[in-house]
């Protein structure tokens, strides 16, 4: 049965100001106490500090309010895969097969179930937008359904339940490897060729709350001669396009062997690197590879937990950085679900591998889960708590287990060094209240929403 969505939460008129009072903002550089945040029709329309205590009428923030995390890469779905993955050994390729089963289960209402309890589960974490790279987008078998749009509308549905925005990145995935045909699992995934994949993405409209923009799934699922139809749809539109770029070794290796050049040259010399560009993971990556995603201002989009979780390896994170690659933050697979883990796992992952401390600020990792992911999503309005930013926040505890004790000036370290997503209380999007004191206003029960849309997959 499908569901019904709830009815709307009662709001305000759209127009209608209101006044959110943070007993501590992060405001880029500096944690101030006691700042008002005006906003209207979904906008801050001004940041006031110095105010000491909360204006009449004002909705009050205990503890250190942030902007909205971005949490960049999703695949809805792998979030069925937490736990059962984590029994016996294996690599990458392995869990890939394990998934592959969970995916060939879903259909248009099971898959807007689940996606509908995953962000809802970000949401609870402070995350107000999610980039969804999606590529389950036909029936078993590879059939289109009747709508071609189903599941990326059901994706589009779930995110506005849920109360989040999401950037769909439709994704183009039409081969298993250099020259193979799409094995069975992934014949759900592929259009057949890039242009019935245009043709099918160019369904999808953006609207309130939701950008449109295109993956490709990696050098491996796109043919070199179709690299550039997937880049030029992108372009046309001025759309966010992402890809899966060196994440394991092989790919690196076939790609030598198919092309001559290793995957970052390829879509290079196809003409997929760019601002509007995300490279997912850029993990195994020449001095060459770093000077080319740098250089074109292509973004690095980290997925930490998913990384350590896949025995991926390290990316070169500092070094993108230093030659030019903004870089966001992603949950990926969902081994968890909480970007104030992915942002310290990237600096603790750099700490291991050198040996040496302090390779980002907690201002710098900040910046990467809000202002420069929300970029990467098509949303460089979003990210910042200022004036004519969207009013997109979150706030976090001062006063749990894990964060109490520190002098708040400090709260922006404790956020990222100590706290979790279990600490956040509030979750503001477009200036309504998405979570309320750790409750999610309009799904009052997440973890049965998870527990339930799960079972359905196994049964
Ligand atoms: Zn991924």
């Amino acid at each position: 049965m499908p569901l019904t969505p709830a009815p709307p939460a009662p709001a305000p008129p759209a127009h209608a100001p209101l006044t959110y009072w943070c007993e501590h903002a992060w405001l880029g550089t500096n944690v101030e106490p006691g700042t008002a945040l005006d906003v209207t029709d979904g906008r801050i329309t001004a940041v006031r500090t110095g105010v000491t205590t909360p204006p009449p009428g004002a909705v009050t923030l205990r503890g250190l309010t942030l902007p909205g995390l971005a949490n960049a890469h999703s695949h809805a779905f792998h979030r069925a895969l937490r736990g059962t993955v984590q029994v016996g050994s294996g690599t990458f390729w392995t869990w890939r097969e394990v998934m592959y089963q969970v995916a060939s289960r879903l259909d248009p209402d099971s898959y807007f179930a689940l996606a509908r309890a995953v962000y809802a589960e970000m949401a609870l974490a402070g995350i107000t937008a999610v980039g969804e790279f999606h590529y389950l987008h036909h029936a078993p078998g590879g059939t289109p359904y009747a709508d071609p749009s189903a599941m990326g509308e059901a994706l589009i549905a779930a995110a506005a339940e849920a109360g989040i925005r999401i950037t769909l990145l439709d994704t183009a995935y039409l081969s298993s490897g250099f020259g193979a045909a799409p094995d069975r699992h992934q014949l759900r995934f592929s259009d057949g060729t890039a242009e019935a994949w245009a043709e099918r993405a160019s369904l999808l409209k953006d609207r309130d709350g939701v950008r449109i923009g295109a993956a490709i799934h990696s050098v491996r699922a796109v043919p070199a001669d179709q690299l550039g139809t997937v880049a030029q749809w992108a372009a046309d539109r001025g759309a966010p396009l992402h890809v899966h770029l060196s994440e394991q070794t092989a790919e690196n290796d076939a790609c030598l062997a198919a092309h001559g050049r290793t995957p970052t040259r390829l879509l290079a010399d196809h003409g997929v690197l760019g601002p509007r560009t995300t490279g997912v993971h850029n993990t195994h990556l020449t001095e060459e590879d770093i000077a080319l995603l740098g250089g074109s201002g292509t973004g690095t989009c980290m997925c930490p937990t998913t990384e350590r979780d896949l025995a991926d390896g390290i990316g070169p994170a500092v070094a993108l950085q230093r030659a030019g690659s903004p870089l966001s933050l992603g949950s990926d697979s969902h081994a968890v679900i909480d970007l104030l883990e992915e942002a310290r796992a990237m600096e603790l992952d750099e700490r291991l591998r050198s040996r040496t401390r302090g390779h980002w600020t907690a201002a710098a990792l900040l910046h990467a889960a809000t202002a420069d992911g929300h970029a990467a999503l098509g949303r460089p309005d979003a990210g910042r708590l200022e004036t004519g930013a969207l009013a997109d926040f979150t706030t976090i505890a001062l006063d749990t287990v894990r964060t109490a004790g520190p002098v708040p000036r400090l709260a922006a370290e404790t956020a990222v060094f100590a706290a979790s997503a279990a600490d956040v209380r509030h979750t503001v999007v477009g200036g309504r209240h998405v979570v309320r004191d750790g409750h999610h206003a309009r799904i009052p029960d997440v973890p049965r929403a998870l527990a339930d849309s799960i079972a359905a997959l196994y049964h």
